[in-house]
């Protein structure tokens, strides 16, 4: 590279001699491009995109550190500074990442290099589970050295040991292999025969999956059933050959998607190429690890308890290419792949995968992006399939694979909708089980079946409530009810965590008969417990599932007939796979149902087929018993006889009545500070800006974009976590024009100190 050609560097940065490299830096900050900087002659060779380096930025020039994103040769038009550091001895992104999290600072409209710090998991970042090392090797050119030093005994016998390596040597095990202490290797480094170099091992014992031994690991491949050859044949080509190709498989529970997905994967890595399946963490559960790890060899689990240095070593193994299969939820969708052939995305309509904070990305949509990019085949699995993807598959933009039944001809279980106004219990006071439920119960268990319980609220009472004046124990900094736990003994706020011991008395009219009110899974347990005395109960929820393993051995309990019946939380409903159980009850279907949320009836439908599809997994069947005070509502009474089709149409017409995804694209602009004022008053400044910024927006772009702005208005929890909040929803149907007008208008009016804006994208959280 010719030196004279490219310009020297002003005074002001300390770079001796010419600089001829440049690269481009992105920061942790909300900032939508990248800096261009200087790289000195020092870290030339050191310098490389996808290395994290550190550089003088913001205010007062402070060192700090950025993701290089670019290395060119080409000088910036203005005066650049130059990097101080790098810090990474390898890239910490392959390039299919790089341009992954590009989309995704564009898409969900945060700074690249958020994205970036977001998904390099902090263990690899500071490298845990490795340990710098020095190697020693001889100096190329002093292999054979003329004139030949005069070199000690010693000192010849480090020398000849160094001749006849392949490789570096560690420094210990050299010392060892010579029988010598340090310092003849150090004579042979200050006469210039032999050099030091820096490496890094793995320091940290990955969990090996217990390989299951060859004979059982292919005997429990099952012969497809006719249904799933159809969908086979489908699949089958698009994993032969390149190309992106999105498929929705809507299957009903039970029908047997894992075992496609198995295939597919299996497909795949005897191609020699990797496979990614994202599950929502609730369904990482043993027995989901299990099935894959029957079935494939080399398989990661990423899930969110891993500690940061066993997630490092994943993410170098995975990097490295050693690893076929990542199993894993939400984030693993950033998994280092070289190779990737197939991603899986397992119950595809779960919540869980948006992410709720900075970047708020959905898992599932970054994983079709990804596939996108990739040019690779992707497979949306669910029996209660989004909307979004819905709609997806029916205008032909997925393909759509259906089991419409389960595995050899069992039937899906019977539900029966309880009316809790006519279903009262004698003493007319209201309990978690109706009289029907209790009778079946009683039935299932008489005759040696399990039951599940759901109920999808913790705690014991979920108000508490003052019958004097009709004051409700409220969070100090949340419009939201407390809960009382009674393990614990202290009332709680399920949203910013606040506890506060149980008052006495009223702490607004002092009356001393204070109610607690609701039914929680602690007070159900109480219930059930007292009903059935002979029976093995356990609840599972996030407050009794705290310790590492007693989910495991919840579960085992449950499988092993040892526990006669599990309640819980949503925890429950979803994945767990027990032949025995002959009844499902749900405690109370309408709970989500009423919240101010355009999503609420589809998690209502999802949520009870999830839940029913827990019974009748085995040759016993099974039945289902929803208890409620709505059993007309679509959600309940589609979902009580399994109809997806027709209550994806009827929700598919509300939505578009009102606007809603997945006709519209939305998105939510959430402004919250402590101060009310402040927050409104900057809230009515941005809504004064989207005018003129629709305005530009419309002669800026060919075709006339419309947008439908709603707000500001107060969320519909308007303070949380001490903060007054306020919103807008904005509406249209192009989500280029959305995402135009909002980069016009909120650069223009920047919120003061105190307010923060909050741009979320295909919102999920409508709190
Ligand atoms: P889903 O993922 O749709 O809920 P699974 O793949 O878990 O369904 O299958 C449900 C049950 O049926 C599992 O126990 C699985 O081992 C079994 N199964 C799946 N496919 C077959 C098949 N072709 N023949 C026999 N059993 C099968
Ligand atoms: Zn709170």
């Amino acid at each position: 590279m010719p030196h004279g050609a490219l310009p020297l560097f002003p005074e002001a940065v300390e770079i001796a001699g010419p600089v001829h490299l440049f690269c481009e830096v992105v920061f942790d900050r909300p900032l939508d491009h990248a800096y261009s900087y200087g790289v000195p002659e020092s870290l030339r060779d050191e310098v490389a995109v996808g290395k994290r380096v550190v550089a003088p930025f913001g205010r007062g020039d402070r060192q700090t550190t950025g993701f290089c994103v670019g290395v060119g040769n080409e000088a910036p038009s203005r005066e650049v500074k130059a990097i101080a550091q790098v810090l990474d001895d390898e890239p910490l992104l392959t390039p299919q990442l790089l341009r992954l999290t590009r989309w995704m600072a564009d898409y969900y409209m945060c700074g690249w290099g958020q994205v970036l710090n977001a998904i390099v998991p902090a263990g690899v970042k500071q490298q845990a589970g490795t340990r710098a090392i020095i190697l020693i090797e001889l100096v190329p050119e002093m292999l054979r050295p003329n004139p030949p030093p005069t070199l000690t005994a010693r000192q010849q016998g480090v020398f000849d040991i160094l001749a006849q390596q392949t490789d570096p040597v560690e420094v210990h095990r050299l010392a060892s292999l010579a029988k010598c202490g340090a310092a003849p290797i150090r004579v042979l480094i200050d006469k210039g025969l032999a050099q030091r170099k820096k490496g890094r091992i793995e320091n940290v014992e990955l969990e090996e999956p217990a390989t299951p031994d060859q004979s059982t690991r292919r005997s429990t491949a099952p012969t497809l059933t006719p249904d799933q050859l159809n969908v086979w044949a489908q699949l089958e080509p698009a994993l032969r050959e390149p190309g992106f190709k999105p498929f929705l498989l809507r299957g009903v529970t039970g029908s047997g998607k894992t075992e496609l997905y198995l295939r597919a994967i299996e497909e795949v890595v005897r191609q020699g190429k990797e496979a990614l399946v994202l599950v929502p963490e609730i369904s990482l559960t043993p027995q989901t690890i299990a099935a894959f790890q029957g079935r494939c060899e080399r398989v990661a689990v990423l899930h969110s308890h891993l500690q940061s240095a066993e997630r490092g070593g994943h993410w170098r193994r995975i990097a490295t290419g050693n690893v076929q299969v990542v199993v894993g939820a939400r984030s693993a969708i950033f998994a280092p792949t070289r190779n990737l052939g197939l991603i899986v995305v397992d119950e595809e309509h779960e919540g869980s995968f948006k992410q709720e904070a900075t970047p708020r990305y959905h898992g599932r949509d970054v994983a079709v992006m990804r596939a996108h990019l990739e040019n690779i085949p992707i497979i949306l699995g669910s029996a209660t399939p989004s909307l979004e993807s819905w709609h997806n598959a029916q205008r032909g933009q997925y393909t759509l694979l259906t089991l419409p039944k389960r595995v050899e001809d069992r039937p899906l279980p019977h539900v029966q909708l309880i009316d809790l106004r006519h279903d009262v219990h004698p003493d007319r006071r209201l309990h978690g089980l109706s009289p029907s439920l209790e009778r079946a119960m009683d039935k299932a268990l008489e005759q040696g079946g399990q039951v599940i319980l759901l109920l999808n609220r913790r705690g014991f009472s979920t108000y508490i409530h003052c019958p004097a004046c009709g004051h409700v124990e409220q969070c100090r900094f949340c419009d939201l009810a407390l809960t009382f736990h009674r393990d614990r003994n202290i009332c709680m706020c399920h949203y910013c965590g606040y506890e506060t011991p149980p008052a006495e008395r009223c702490p607004d009219c002092g009356q001393a008969q204070v109610k607690y009110q609701g039914m929680g899974t602690e007070k159900l347990e109480i219930e059930i417990k007292s009903k059935f005395p002979s029976k093995e109960v356990r609840r599972m929820d996030s407050d009794s599932m705290r310790r590492p393993g007693s989910h495991r051995r919840v579960l085992e309990a449950f499988r092993s007939g040892e526990t006669h019946i599990l309640l819980g939380t949503q925890m429950i409903a979803k994945g767990l796979d027990f032949p025995n159980v002959t009844l499902v009850g749900v405690i109370n279907a309408d709970l989500g149902l009423h919240r101010p949320d355009f999503r609420s009836g589809e998690r209502t439908f999802q949520l009870l087929a999830q839940v029913a599809g827990r019974t009748g997994r085995g040759p016993r069947g099974g039945r289902v018993l929803v208890q409620t005070f709505s059993p007309e509502h679509p959600s309940i009474a589609l979902a009580a006889v399994h109809d997806y089709l027709r209550f994806a149409e009827a929700e598919l017409t509300t939505r578009r009545q009102h606007n809603y995804p997945p006709y519209q694209r939305l998105i939510r602009l959430v402004i919250r500070g402590r101060d009310q004022e402040a927050a409104g008053a900057y809230a009515d400044r941005l809504a004064a800006a989207f005018g003129p910024a629709v305005e530009a927006a419309q002669k800026a772009s060919s075709e006339p974009g419309e947008l439908r702005i709603l707000g500001p208005a107060e969320a519909p929890v308007f303070r949380l976590k001490g903060y007054c909040r306020y919103h807008f929803q904005l509406q249209s149907s192009s989500s280029a024009f959305l995402h135009q007008v909002l980069r016009l208008a909120t650069p223009a009016v920047r919120p003061p100190k105190g307010v923060e804006l909050t741009i979320d994208i295909d919102p999920h959280d409508m709190l």
